[in-house]
């Protein structure tokens, strides 16, 4: 988009050394408020399957360079975590996201962004949102979905539920990303107090031509829906899938289908579209 080119490295380990302690140094510029290196957000839209709306985004970090290339979190997000600026990084991803909701307003119901397993162990995490969200007399914190995958439980030695249950009492809610990716989903849906599903795109893809696939999101819906959870199916690149999620009773989904993460300035183009229609 805008003619920047995004990369993907599609094994993280494999980042070299080298690019690592280049990019800490870059998100540390980044976070020191450098106006040519920045962190900007794009959002991708949540489409509701009933209505066809957008009724949320998915916020996802970006890195701008100087030269004006647009890099994905795989380029930074882990040196982020190992170096520990995930957690400022984190605190500006909360909030440049509440900030880009306030100005689309009614338009967008919800944001969510993604909270590393380091983030959620830092003993700060909690009390930052709290902050955040007391700087925003009359705003309904149940607007902001914080988005935990499965390896924050693994990794943690915090009580992660304890954690979850603090978080809820601010009035946020929590979503399980990645959902059946891990080796324990089933514990999650056990013991976390969340709030959204969100089913991996790897069950999804596909699932019109795969009755194993379509059988496993049909009890995985009844379960979310037994549990008072909602479920958002993530990665519909394809009008069939998104036509059997519909009939299958899936109430929201994300994917290249409807949209690839845009730019604020795109999505905000998009969200009138939507609204107007
Ligand atoms: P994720 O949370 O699972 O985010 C979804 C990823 O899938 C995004 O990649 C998105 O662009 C991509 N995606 C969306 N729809 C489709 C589709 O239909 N097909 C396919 N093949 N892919 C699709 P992205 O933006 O590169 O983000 C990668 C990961 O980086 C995210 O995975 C998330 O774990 C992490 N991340 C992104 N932003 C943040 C952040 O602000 N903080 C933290 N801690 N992690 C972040
Ligand atoms: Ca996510
Ligand atoms: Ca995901």
């Amino acid at each position: 988009a805008g003619g920047n080119r995004v990369q993907v490295f599609t094994d993280e380990l494999r980042v070299p050394v080298q690019e690592k302690i280049a990019a800490e140094a870059r998100v540390r510029r980044a976070l020191a408020g450098d106006p040519r290196l920045t962190l900007p957000l794009w959002f991708q839209p949540v489409v509701s399957t009933v209505t066809g709306r957008i009724a949320g985004a998915e916020a996802l970090v970006r890195m701008r360079t100087p030269e004006g290339e647009i890099l994905s979190p795989f380029h930074f997000i882990l040196a982020a975590e190992e170096t520990g600026l995930i957690v400022p990084l984190g605190e500006h991803v909360l909030r440049s996201a509440i900030d880009h909701l306030l100005h689309w307003q009614d338009r967008l119901g919800y944001v969510s962004v993604n909270v590393s397993p380091r983030q959620l162990a830092e003993p700060d995490f909690v009390p930052m949102v709290a902050s955040v969200l007391a700087g925003l007399p009359g705003f309904d914190p149940s607007r902001i979905v914080l988005e935990i995958t499965e390896t924050a439980l693994l990794a943690s030695t915090v009580d992660v539920s304890e954690r979850l249950t603090a978080l809820k009492q601010l009035g946020v809610r929590i979503a399980l990303d990645d959902f059946g990716t891990g080796y324990s989903s089933l514990t999650w849906l056990k013991s976390l107090p969340a709030d959204i599903v969100k089913l991996d795109r790897s069950f999804v893809a596909g699932l019109a031509e795969d009755q194993r696939k379509a059988s496993i999101i049909q009890a995985v819906l009844w379960l979310a829906r037994s549990l008072g959870m909602s479920t958002i199916a993530e990665g519909v690149e394809e009008a069939a899938d998104w036509e059997a999620l519909r009939v299958a009773g899936c109430p929201a989904v994300q994917g290249y289908f409807f949209s690839k993460p845009l730019p604020a300035a795109e999505f905000d183009v998009m969200l009138r579209e939507s609204f107007e229609r």
